[in-house]
């Protein structure tokens, strides 16, 4: 982020005030997949829409402001900017990822362990000793989520940074939980940064999105090759989409925060829940209730809640990892690290507290009403 404006202002004003575009306020979505050249060897910017496109330069640029990045890259999917990242590394190379990972992650990491002959050795996220005895000599890279999902666990990311750059290997940061709005993971020593943003940047659980932001000349040379010879890249429109939703991105973290606070409140005086995961800022918590038989009945009884598989929009979303995000990581793999049968994820939406609150409630009633809780 440039210190000209807050990144409130910032946010707001993506594509506005540009004087290419007839200055529309709205940056406008340009379908054309080829563009006119005047001349052969005549180059002005544009040639085909893989390569780049108007609309979405708008985007990339301010991604990779807010990220304090240098290069920005949109992608069709979280996944899709994951698999960008990787497409860096050689056959045979070793990796350190997060133990609490999101399930998508873990099951790509399986895919490229099987067929690409990488290796992934897996840290807790608490001893910062260990995780440098992971590293091997053909170690590259440390994929981190902080916080993770769904234990909402964060890291030191400045520590890790140290670490990394001991040993001359990239620090990559999944950001999806806390996006820019709360945490820069490039200002704090990471090389690489991925979103999925399809949950809080875009915000609306309307639109899949990835991006990869970058720094360092070799690694945006590398990724703008990548990229395009892919061609895993987000449509105009959705470029258009994203940018829209991004204009609210502050006002929707300080509620989602601002709920999620007194979400947890609540639930940490609640007789029949045992455990509460917050980690601190943004609107994503998790909490374990007393018994795994009451989970079903539970998710049944919401009525504001949507028991749905996403997260980061506007409505308030209850996730049950184990049969959901995280159904392909091994029950064993999951137990291991507290991932439980009778854990459940909240996305805390920007609906009014109360109603949030009144719909956990009512569910927790109903439960017990049910005579199904019996304590
Ligand atoms: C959802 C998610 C992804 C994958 O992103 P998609 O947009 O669904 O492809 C990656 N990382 C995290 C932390 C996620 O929550």
């Amino acid at each position: 982020m440039t210190d000209s404006c807050r990144k409130e202002t910032f946010l707001v004003q993506i594509g506005n005030r540009k004087e290419e575009h007839f200055r529309a306020v709205s940056t406008p979505i340009y379908f054309s997949t080829a563009f006119r050249h005047e001349e052969i060897g005549l180059q002005d910017g544009y040639d085909y829409i893989r390569t780049g496109n108007p609309t979405r330069d708008v985007l990339e640029k301010a991604v990779a402001e807010l990220e304090s990045g240098e290069k920005a890259f949109a992608t069709s999917s979280g996944m899709a900017a994951v698999q960008l990242v990787f497409a860096l590394f050689e056959e045979g190379s070793h990796f350190i990822a997060s133990r609490d990972i999101y399930g998508g992650n873990y099951r790509l990491f399986e895919v490229f362990e099987k067929k690409y002959n990488f290796s992934f050795t897996y840290w807790d996220g608490k001893d910062y000793e260990e995780l440098e005895t992971f590293i091997q000599d053909n170690t590259k890279a440390i994929f981190i989520e902080s916080p993770t999902n769904p234990l909402m666990q964060t890291v030191d990311l400045r520590k890790i940074s140290v670490i990394t750059k001991r040993h001359e290997i990239l620090h990559i940061v999944d950001n999806t939980l806390y996006t820019p709005y709360i945490q820069r993971p490039l200002e704090e020593g990471a090389d690489i940064v991925v979103h999925s943003a399809t949950k809080y940047l875009a915000g609306h659980n309307d639109l899949l999105a990835g991006v990869v932001i970058s720094k360092g000349k070799t690694v945006n040379e590398e990724f703008a090759f990548l990229h395009n010879s892919i061609g895993a890249v987000l449509s105009p429109y959705d470029c258009f989409s994203l940018i829209r939703g991004m204009k609210t991105l502050a006002l929707r973290m300080r509620q989602h925060e601002n709920n999620a606070k007194r979400v947890v409140e609540y639930l940490r005086t609640h007789p029949l829940v045992t455990d509460v995961y917050y980690p601190g800022r943004s609107g994503m918590l998790s909490f374990e209730i007393i018994d795994e038989a009451l989970v079903s009945p539970f998710l049944k009884a919401l009525k504001l809640f949507t028991f749905a598989e996403s997260l980061g929009g506007v409505e308030s979303f209850l996730t049950y990892p184990i049969t959901q995000t995280h159904m392909d990581i091994p029950k064993e793999v999951r137990e291991s690290y507290g991932l439980s049968n009778c854990l459940l994820r909240a996305s805390v939406g920007i609906e009014h507290e109360d109603d949030i609150i009144a719909d956990l409630e009512q569910a927790f009633e109903a439960i017990t009403q049910l005579g199904v809780a019996k304590f």
